[in-house]
């Protein structure tokens, strides 16, 4: 059996997300480190800055849906 479950995609609908460090409930309930935030313009350490969520490490993503279950924005989609 492969370490992990491979295959699947994690879709962020964008415009639904308020703001990723605000929020963070698909980062913290993602037991897999698939996803990230980043800075999607100005200065990370500037209060103000909006952050996005990136499935970065789609490979580690087990399928199991936390995020999409969790966002309290309906943001999140995962698709295998
Ligand atoms: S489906 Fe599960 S493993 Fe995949 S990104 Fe969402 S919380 Fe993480
Ligand atoms: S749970 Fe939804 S609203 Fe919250 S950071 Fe993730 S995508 Fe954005």
């Amino acid at each position: 059996m492969a370490p992990f479950a491979k295959g699947f995609a994690v879709r962020i609908a964008h415009e639904k997300c308020p703001n990723a460090v605000e929020c963070r409930v698909c980062l913290d309930v993602c037991q897999c480190g698939v996803l990230t935030a980043y800075p999607l313009k100005g200065d990370p350490f500037n209060k103000d800055t909006l952050w996005r969520v990136n499935p970065t490490l789609l490979s580690l993503c087990t399928g199991c849906r936390a995020c999409e279950r969790g966002c309290p924005h309906g943001a999140v989609t995962v698709v295998e």
